[in-house]
């Protein structure tokens, strides 16, 4: 497989352009809401993340939500408005595309396309973004197996985008006590197999906000090469995920040990 480190030895580095890398030997930190909700919220996330050193921020616009009866985004007119905000404050866009049909109208406006969890084996997404000019990060599927990430990552890259990060973000298992089993064996796995960045999702990883920041810092100490987790001003009025939500102050206070972990690793 050309993702396998029996292919390629050398860790692949994506460059974000101004200074910003995911990359081995650096620590991606990347937050942000669930979703993008108005104008005001995204310019505290913005402060936020400058006021901390975060050069990334996550955020959805096309949300996949449970329920169609959910809050699903504010599509590509919240993306616009997003970019115009983040851009000039020099924080990059990671957000979700859903369908194929999205990838242009986002292309001026996103820095990551995060392929969802629920769209990990949308082969004919993966298809199209491997024709992209941008950074792509997979999502590891809901019920996905390490060898199929890997696999939907092949697809990307055979295509010719390089520009490839891996994130687990947990996967559903019997147990009930978590939202999902945040896998933290496949963070040295996917090391050794791929010469990829690996980056870790503790919020959808467990799910439940008391405990994503020791996960995260769980996920520094296994290897990753980046943190993404979802943080809010007032994470109880978030409109989705505010249960798995950090406030600014735990996010700060976060991604500071983030650093220090990472130092000390
Ligand atoms: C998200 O990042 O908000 C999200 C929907 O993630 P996942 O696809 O991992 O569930
Ligand atoms: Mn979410």
């Amino acid at each position: 497989k050309l993702v396998s480190k029996k292919w390629k030895a050398k860790p692949t580095s994506v460059d974000l352009g101004d200074g910003v890398y995911i990359k081995d030997g650096e620590m991606a930190i990347i937050t942000g809401p669930c979703s993008i909700e108005s104008e005001e919220q995204i310019r505290k996330v913005v402060k936020h993340c400058v006021e901390n050193g975060i050069r990334m921020m996550r955020g959805g616009v096309f949300k996949p939500r449970t329920s169609p009866y959910a809050f699903r985004g504010m599509g590509i007119d919240g993306l616009k408005l997003w970019h115009s905000i983040a851009s000039e404050a020099g924080i990059k866009i990671v957000t979700e595309v859903m369908q194929t049909s999205q990838i242009e109208e986002m292309y001026p406006y996103v820095d990551i396309y995060q392929v969802g969890a629920r769209n990990s084996q949308n082969f004919n997404l993966l298809d199209e973004l491997g024709k992209v000019d941008k950074a792509v990060m997979i999502k590891r599927g809901i019920s996905g197996t390490i060898e199929e990430l890997l696999q939907s990552a092949e697809y990307v890259f055979s295509g010719g985008n390089e520009k490839l990060i891996l994130c687990e973000r947990g996967i559903r298992t019997y147990e009930k006590a978590s939202r999902n089993t945040l896998d933290l064996n496949a963070i040295p796995i996917l090391k050794a197999k791929s010469h990829l960045p690996v980056i870790v999702d503790p919020s959808h990883g467990i799910g439940i906000r008391s405990y994503v920041s020791q996960m995260a810092l769980a996920g520094v100490m296994a290897g990753a090469d980046g943190i993404i987790y979802e943080s809010h001003e007032i994470p109880e009025k978030a409109y989705s995920d505010g249960q798995q939500t950090l406030d600014f102050a735990q996010s700060a206070r976060l991604a500071a040990w983030i650093r220090e972990s990472f130092a000390m690793r």
